[in-house]
């Protein structure tokens, strides 16, 4: 067998970037691969569902997730809360399931911090003319919103080099594809396999 614990993987780009749209389009030729659904006290969009977009807390219910030390990361973004529930992640990596992460910045710093192997993608729009463009087709955020987002991601944008890999959501066909090729080569690493795997190869040779 291949490597017994699963790959952490983070996404992390502007809000409005395609993450999502990215990820979607990818996971069904990846095999299994367990998205963490993030905790939020931001307010539910229409057509978001609790426990499979995020889990919508309160403020008090995600304060009481960080001061139980529940939570990989968090990071406050525009106003409101958001962070990555360690649980659910853990079991998945022992389980030997790869893990993707779609957080922002700071909290993308976080687990770099903690998990030094975790594979971190930055995914970066075109423009940020573009990424205005789809912030406001979204139709989701006041005027306010859209205009720190944007801010973010300029920010965010400054910090492209801290990645491991960088991918430039221009055409969705393209992104998608390099996206595969990052997990599918991270995949392949020759130290993730497992030293009985190794041994029986070097046995049948
Ligand atoms: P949105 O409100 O558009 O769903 O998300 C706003 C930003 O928060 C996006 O950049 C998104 O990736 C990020 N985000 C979502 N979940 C988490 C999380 O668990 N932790 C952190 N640090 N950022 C998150």
């Amino acid at each position: 067998m291949t490597a017994s614990r699963g790959i952490l993987f983070v996404m992390t780009g502007a809000s409005g970037v395609g993450k999502g749209t990215v990820r979607h389009a990818a996971v069904p030729e990846l095999g299994d691969v367990h998205y963490s659904v993030s905790a939020t006290t931001r307010p539910r969009r229409e057509g978001e569902i609790d426990g499979v977009h995020y889990h919508f807390y309160d403020v008090a219910t995600f304060e009481r997730a960080l001061a139980e030390d529940a939570l990989l990361e968090h990071a406050e973004y525009v106003g409101d809360y958001y962070g990555t529930p360690a649980a659910a992640v853990d079991r998945a990596l022992e389980a030997g399931r790869d893990v993707i992460l779609e957080i922002e910045l700071d909290g993308a710093r976080q687990v770099k911090e903690k998990r030094e192997d975790a594979v971190m993608l930055f995914i970066a729009p075109p423009s940020l003319a573009e990424l205005e463009r789809r912030l406001r087709g979204r139709g989701t955020d006041t005027e306010a919103k859209i205009q720190r987002r944007l801010e973010r991601a300029r920010v965010e944008l400054r910090a492209v080099r801290e990645f491991d890999y960088l991918i430039v959501n221009d055409r969705l066909e393209d992104a998608v594809v390099a996206f595969q090729a990052v997990i599918r080569a991270e995949r392949l690493r020759a130290w993730r396999y497992s030293e009985a795997f190794v041994l029986a190869l070097q046995r049948a040779t």
